[in-house]
């Protein structure tokens, strides 16, 4: 099975059609994981929400899909991600809240889990170091572990030897191979990067073969500016979109 994985759209239109479009030209997939975060920052909730929808589609809530049903108290969130999640929430249709208000936090799929923040705090921990991860090998059960959250690609992979989670840089392009390996992998983020690179990211998981692959995808970061300063939202939410912060 051909699986995109996608993460931290954002409500980021332009940047899922993006991502699409190029999965596609990579060969497709048979279903869609998408590690939460859907929603929040961006003008396109509803539209985002379509689209996936629309796949055959495996996903579970982050912390931001929460907040835009308000089902997770925003005093956490910074002053532009609270109005962001508050504007979601009076736009959203009653389809996609019920939609995401029924999400799990955390999933397993055969051999993998999936969580938005970490597989011991789905909602709010971020997966940032070697010793994160290592702490959260003891949380799933299945040798792969997929998260989002921290909108920085990376995979923490487990060293018999040294006993530590080496992080590896998990750039685009070359397959990586998982047989053999007990890992945590973070796709990047589609709609919101914050590794320095604007383009959208995200990977291709083929099930049958173990690999993963990461592609990074330039997409019109302008129309997704555009509709956030539309939409009344806070202009850095725009902003940021062109630096990858
Ligand atoms: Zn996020």
């Amino acid at each position: 099975m051909r699986v995109l994985i996608v993460s931290d759209i954002h409500a980021n239109l332009p940047a899922l059609q993006t991502v699409f479009q190029a999965a596609r030209q990579a060969g497709g997939w048979d279903e869609v994981w998408c590690l939460g975060d859907a929603v929040g920052y961006g003008a396109h909730p509803n539209e985002v929400m379509d689209l996936l929808r629309a796949q055959r589609l495996r996903m579970i809530a982050g912390n931001h899909d929460l907040a835009a049903i308000g089902d997770l108290d925003t005093d956490d969130f910074n002053p532009a991600a609270a109005s962001a999640a508050e504007w979601t929430l009076s736009v959203m249709t009653r389809e996609h809240y019920d939609f995401l208000a029924a999400l799990p936090s955390k999933t397993v799929i055969g051999d993998y889990t999936l969580a938005h923040g970490s597989p011991r705090e789905p909602v709010w921990e971020y997966v940032t170091s070697s010793l994160v991860a290592t702490v959260n090998l003891e949380h799933f059960d299945t040798p792969w572990c997929f998260v989002g959250h921290t909108h920085v690609p990376v995979i923490f992979c487990w060293n018999e030897s040294t006993l530590h989670s080496d992080p590896l840089p998990f750039e685009p392009g070359d397959p990586y191979q998982i047989l053999g390996h007990r890992l945590v992998m973070n796709p990047g983020s589609v709609g919101q990067p914050r590794n320095g690179d604007p383009r959208a990211s995200f990977a291709l998981l083929d099930t049958d073969a173990f690999e993963v692959t990461r592609y990074a995808v330039t997409y019109p970061v302008r129309e997704a500016q555009a509709a956030i300063r539309a939409s009344g939202l806070p202009g850095i939410l725009a902003d940021r979109l062109e630096v990858g912060w």
